[in-house]
């Protein structure tokens, strides 16, 4: 599984797989250096818990790379501050054992404590992240933390299968959004188009978008921009009604398709959508008036506000088309819209 996701340039996965092999084989007697771990399992415990927060981090950058070094160097740190914590929460805990109220928890403050600590801090960086990796090495410290406490009547070899499960599901699972969603709009892509394709119905509608002079846009707010507006575009398109599916079919342009819908009843809600995003006012960040640095030492951004249009084609399915002839004669439905000048639907 390391091979697996180091392969697969998930770097991070990798390294959590090499530290569950590794806590594994130290579970075997016959292993040189089980007794080393077994004597300084608080350590490593409070190590490894931190290192899967570290983890959650720092970016997957290729497994054997010059990177692996900062990654020796980031664990090497997680060692040594688990190591001075251990030593000096001595004073801690002397010191709780003379609160009444506290005496209680005095077993769980060299360990247990910390771990919750940074088991929190990877749960509100998993909340936070979209990536799936950040969620994935959160249940890994959860599952090391419940298993190092005793809670998981289960055996190391159970749990490191368990966990390599779940590491292949989750690298399975990002290579399918890599293949079928676009990463700057969201939407699913022109492969998943193509899948989709291949499962319609004899009656189904396509509709092609494209965004009015966006190259005018660019030129004028800059590509950075362009971007955001194209993030918002999408937003608005993905809201579609009628059972309309979006896909970002490349640059500034959007097929739409209405699977068991004739283009009557698909007008109205492409006619709703063109309006909408007409209508649209989008709060841009507008980071080429003032520096970095400015903004910095001001706290403050600049905002501005803009809207763009856009023309749809729309072509329905007839008898012995292929889905690629129905695109084309929506193309053309929108070559139509474009030259009508621009912010209509086309038939
Ligand atoms: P028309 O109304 O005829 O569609 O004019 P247009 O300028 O929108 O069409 P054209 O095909 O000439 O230009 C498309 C532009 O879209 C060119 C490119 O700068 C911009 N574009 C394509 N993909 C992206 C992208 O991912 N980000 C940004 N910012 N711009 C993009
Ligand atoms: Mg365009
Ligand atoms: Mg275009």
């Amino acid at each position: 599984m390391t091979f697996f996701a180091a392969q697969f340039n998930r770097s991070r996965i990798a390294i959590a797989c090499l530290v569950w092999l590794l806590f594994t084989a130290s579970q075997q007697e016959a292993v040189f250096w089980s007794d080393w771990w077994r004597k300084n399992q608080s350590w490593l415990i409070l190590s490894i818990s931190l290192w899967f927060t570290v983890l959650a981090l720092i970016k997957d950058r290729a497994f054997l790379s010059i990177h692996a070094v900062s990654r020796i160097i980031y664990f090497i740190l997680c060692a040594g501050v688990s190591f001075y914590w251990l030593k000096f929460n001595v004073e801690i805990v002397s010191f709780v054992s003379q609160v009444n109220l506290l005496i209680d928890l005095k077993e769980y403050f060299p360990v247990i404590f910390p771990s919750a600590v940074f088991g929190f801090v990877l749960l509100l960086l998993s909340l936070k992240s979209k990536d799936l990796t950040v969620a994935v090495l959160f249940t890994s410290s959860v599952i090391w933390q419940l298993y190092s406490s005793n809670t998981l009547a289960l055996s190391a070899e159970v749990i490191c299968v368990m966990v390599a499960l779940i590491y292949l599901l989750v690298v399975c699972i990002e290579f399918y959004f890599l293949a079928y969603r676009d990463d700057l709009t969201g939407l699913p892509t022109r492969r998943a188009l193509k899948q989709l394709s291949l499962s319609l119905s004899r009656r189904y509608t396509v509709a092609m978008i494209d965004i009015d002079h966006f190259k005018k846009f660019n030129d004028t707010y800059g590509h950075d921009i362009g971007d955001q507006v194209l993030k918002l575009v999408a937003t608005k398109l993905a809201n579609i009604k009628g059972g309309g599916r979006v896909f970002r079919y490349g640059g500034e342009e959007f097929t739409a398709v209405f699977p068991r819908k004739n283009s009557e009843v698909c007008l109205p809600y492409l006619e709703s959508l063109r309006e909408d995003v007409a209508s649209y006012e989008m709060v841009i960040r507008d980071a080429s008036r003032v520096g970095k640095k400015f903004r910095k030492a001001h706290k403050s951004q600049s905002y501005k506000m803009v809207n763009v249009t856009i023309s749809i084609g729309i072509a329905q399915k007839s008898s012995k088309q292929h889905f690629d002839q129905v695109l084309k004669h929506a193309d053309l439905a929108l070559y139509r819209a474009k030259k009508r000048g621009r912010n209509n639907v086309s038939e």
